[in-house]
């Protein structure tokens, strides 16, 4: 049976570190299985979505798995809802969503409120299900202070501007339809109505008053942004012929992958933070083929928000962590491995940026290309020249042998 593992190190890549003398968190971390697998297999450069694009790490992750972002894409929410299992329809609309704290007259105070451990008395006090005219809001919540909220009703669209300002000490923004649309118009028009009704209700909730006389601020209010429109996406298994799993921590992940078809399996020990089980997550991945699933994908997220942090010590570690773990892919020589990075991740200017990523494919079929190292440098001379990000699902598909002819 043709089996592919397809692995994202969430920011793998990254720019030259001073203290490094030079070299990248990848090319200075001791990684000797990655670097075998890379010696083993073919290498490259990668570029997500284009030469010189940042790609946000939901849209690179969709095109990665092999879908078109100006066909399936219209906004984070779906994918964050998705990923925290809520059930979605065609035609819905969903947000990113977070409690905060707001004063009489809107304005933030905290736009976390405090990081409150979780948001489930908040969404019991709303109700699962809010009706506001025609229109049902479905809440869940999600992890920490997060909660994912789903429009359902006819007629809507996201083409609307995000109520939450992104900044304290402004006002929450009343939403508006950005392309004058008579949906666009009717779904901010009733969002706005919603989130003023959340605040009614939680701003008197007994917890707050507990909240306020232990310290701690007010949870009153529900910011919502990154909206979009629910699209219908055909299944993995349909498009591309092969039963498809994941294996993710980090929710975002779980909800693209889910989106696209896949199966989420549960996995002990993935947390999406740095303490993470990379090696779990490879030993479930292998169990999954096991299982008869044929293309497992697995993410790893923390080397990103350690570059967001200007961490390049912490990410250097994490990459080694990565390669403690990456004996488990080295057992696994009758699978195809894709392992590289979602978008580079830059320690230095603390954000994702459009340098290519570093990518290796190892197993049955591969013709490997004489680097020796994996790391930013060593793949710029490598097989695979520079590939863009459609194209790595395609190439995988060739080494399994599942690609059509073309022609006779
Ligand atoms: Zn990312």
């Amino acid at each position: 049976m043709a089996k592919a593992l397809f692995i994202i190190c969430d920011g793998l890549g990254d720019r030259p570190i001073k203290e490094f003398n030079g070299k990248t968190p990848l090319e200075a971390a001791k990684t000797p299985n990655l670097d075998r697998l890379a010696r083993e297999g073919i290498t490259g450069l990668m570029h997500t979505l284009g030469v010189g694009i940042r790609p946000g790490s939901d849209t690179a992750t969709l095109t990665l798995l092999g879908y078109e972002v100006d066909k399936y894409y219209s906004g984070r929410g779906p994918f964050e809802a998705a990923g925290i299992g809520m059930d979605l329809r065609h035609g819905d609309v969903a947000f990113r969503g977070n409690v905060a704290t707001v004063d009489d007259n809107l304005i933030i105070k905290d736009r976390r409120a405090g990081r409150p451990a979780d948001t489930v008395p908040y969404v019991e006090a709303l109700g699962e299900r809010v009706k506001v005219e025609d229109v049902e809001f479905f809440l869940k919540p999600g992890t920490g202070h997060r909660i994912g909220v789903v429009m359902h009703g006819p007629g809507l669209s996201a083409a609307i501007t995000d109520p939450d300002p992104h900044e304290v000490g402004l006002r929450v923004v009343e939403s508006s339809a950005t392309d004058g649309s008579p949906e666009a118009k009717k779904t901010a028009r009733i969002l706005n109505a919603f989130l003023l009704k959340c605040h009614q209700v939680l701003k008197d909730i007994p917890e707050n008053k507990k909240r306020v006389a232990e310290g701690k601020p007010p949870v009153n209010f529900v910011l919502v942004r990154g909206a979009g429109v629910v699209t219908k996406i055909p299944p993995f298994q349909e498009r591309y012929h092969m039963k498809a799993a994941c294996v993710a921590g980090a929710g975002l992940y779980k909800g693209v992958a889910k989106a696209v078809g896949f199966d989420i399996l549960d996995c002990e020990g993935a947390t999406g933070k740095p303490d993470t089980n990379v090696r779990n997550k490879f030993l479930r991945a292998k169990k999954a083929f096991e299982e008869g699933y044929e293309y497992v994908f697995v993410h790893v997220k923390a080397a990103d928000n350690l570059a967001e942090d200007g961490n390049f010590e912490g990410k250097k570690a994490f990459i080694e962590k990565i390669d403690a773990a990456s004996d488990v892919l080295l057992s696994m020589d009758d699978t195809v491995i894709a392992l590289t990075g979602d978008h580079s991740t830059s320690c230095t200017l603390k954000a994702h940026t459009g340098d290519p990523v570093p990518i290796f494919m190892w197993g049955p079929g591969v013709r490997p290309d004489g680097v020796q190292e994996f790391g930013e440098r060593p793949c710029m001379t490598g097989g695979l020249g520079h590939i863009k990000g459609s194209k790595v699902l395609q190439e995988i598909l060739n080494l399994l042998g599942k690609q059509h002819l073309v022609g006779a």
